[in-house]
């Protein structure tokens, strides 16, 4: 190893696990961008503190710094939070699946009614529309307009003022002409209010719905956690679907909502056609809200060349001073694979400076030369270098074919090393090796 690189072993040592202190930065940092991304400051809160408690003292891969693995962190935490994925409609096998979607005005219900009946026709399902706004006045019409699209019918009651008694008749009419699914267009207000409540749970009670959807505009920030929350104190919602996320939102709004009510969150609307609908995906959905892709690649690929298990084994060697020679043979046999050193220099912060020395012609050769003069030495000299004296130095170069300055170099390099090593083993130095041995 060249003396540039035993020193920036040296500097990268200490940083082996998460503390209160290293993680301060990576928690400014998502903190900051969430709040961007109009998470909902208190549910900010409540997360920050739960990562950071999960986090403490966890391992830093040593090609990582601190804060990037703590973004390695809360981004699997994110998908874990946003989860469970399901997409399914959950239909019943006899009977129409009742379907109700509520919001707020404007937040997509209607544009999704014909989206959700899209999806079924896919799977030759004709569902029945039951438009139950009566509070627009063209929010008739503009259901079915719907319809007429996507040839499916809707059920409407111009005359009637009373939507319960639209969704009665309307749930009924399916039952009757043995319809799968029937979708209830409920109506929104502009922002909470008891009328509005009180209208959707007596829909609630009235007709049972197997499915309570809430759309949630996507583009809403922090007043998403106040209606969402309300929402769900009203009816037992099973699903959100969030609309809208086609533009440049970043979508915080579903952390917060998926916080406050616990339901899976079903689909994302991306556009007003009416395929514009996905089935939600936490990964694509915690990369936007965090949107340090480039952090949580390079921490994920840093994870994903280390073997836990041989790096624990490696590291277990390094601390006891087992560390041999023939162990340091491995590590370069891997280390010499084609392109690799590049690789993990490029992860590694500080480490960039080295690259083009250890791709270079020379620096392979100095690791051919080492492997070719450990391999040229007895398993006992490589468990205990301490035996070659002058006389077996000789031998060990002439029989790798090099001069005997090369095998003095390493194992003064060796001995260097060694107690170095043994140092940081438990300061996460086995990390690096490991990565030094892919
Ligand atoms: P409702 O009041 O909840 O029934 O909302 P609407 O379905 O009438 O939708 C309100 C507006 O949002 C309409 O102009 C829709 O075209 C638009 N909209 C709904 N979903 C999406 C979506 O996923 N993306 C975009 N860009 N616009 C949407
Ligand atoms: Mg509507």
């Amino acid at each position: 190893l060249s003396d540039g690189l035993q020193s920036a072993f040296k500097s990268l040592s200490g940083k082996g696990k998460l503390t209160e202190g290293n993680m301060r930065d990576g928690l400014d940092i998502v903190q900051k961008s969430m709040l961007e991304a109009d998470v909902s400051y208190s549910v900010v809160q409540d997360f920050m503190k739960r990562v950071s408690e999960k986090a403490l003292g966890k391992r830093v891969l040593l090609s990582l710094r601190p804060h990037e693995e703590l973004v390695n962190i809360v981004h699997s935490e994110l998908i874990s939070i946003l989860g469970p994925v399901d997409p399914s409609l959950h239909l019943k096998s006899e009977g129409p699946t009742i379907i109700m979607l509520c919001g707020l005005q404007g937040s997509g219900k209607t544009t999704t009614c014909g989206k959700l009946s899209q999806l079924l026709k896919e799977e030759n399902i004709k569902p029945l529309l039951v438009a139950a706004d009566l509070q627009r006045p063209a929010a008739i019409e503009q259901l079915h307009v719907i319809g007429r699209q996507l040839d499916v019918p809707v059920y409407s009651e111009p005359d009637n003022k009373d939507p319960v008694a639209v969704c009665k008749a309307g749930v009924d009419k399916a039952r009757a002409e043995g319809a799968r699914v029937v979708i209830l267009d409920t109506a929104g207000r502009l922002a909470i209010d008891e009328e509005l409540m009180s209208e959707l749970k007596r829909i609630d009670k009235k007709v049972s719905p197997d499915q309570v959807y809430l759309v949630v505009d996507g583009m809403t920030g922090q007043d998403a956690v106040n209606s969402a929350g309300k929402f769900n104190e009203t009816l037992e919602l099973d699903g959100v679907i969030m609309t809208k996320l086609d533009g440049d939102a970043r979508g915080g709004a579903l952390l917060s909502v998926k916080h406050v009510t616990g339901v899976p969150i079903k689909f994302i609307g991306t556009g007003e056609h009416f395929d514009a609908l996905e089935p939600f995906r936490p990964e694509g959905m915690a990369g936007r809200i965090l949107q340090m892709g480039d952090i949580v690649a390079a921490a994920r690929e840093a994870h994903r060349i280390v073997d836990e298990k041989e790096r624990e084994e490696l590291e277990a060697k390094m601390a006891s001073g087992d560390f041999t020679l023939d162990d340091f043979k491995n590590m370069m046999e891997k280390v010499a694979k084609p392109g690799l050193m590049g690789r993990m220099m490029g992860l590694m912060p500080g480490m960039g400076q080295f690259k083009d020395v250890l791709e270079s012609d020379e620096a392979s050769k100095g690791i051919k030369q080492t492997i070719g003069a450990i391999n040229a030495m007895t398993m006992e000299e490589r468990s205990n270098p301490k035996i070659i004296d002058a006389h077996r130095r000789t031998r060990i170069a002439r029989g790798a074919g090099v001069q005997t300055p090369v095998v003095s170099q390493l194992i003064k390099q060796f001995d260097v090393m060694k107690p170095l090593m043994q140092g940081m083993a438990g300061g996460g130095m086995g990390d690096r090796m490991k990565m030094m041995q892919q």
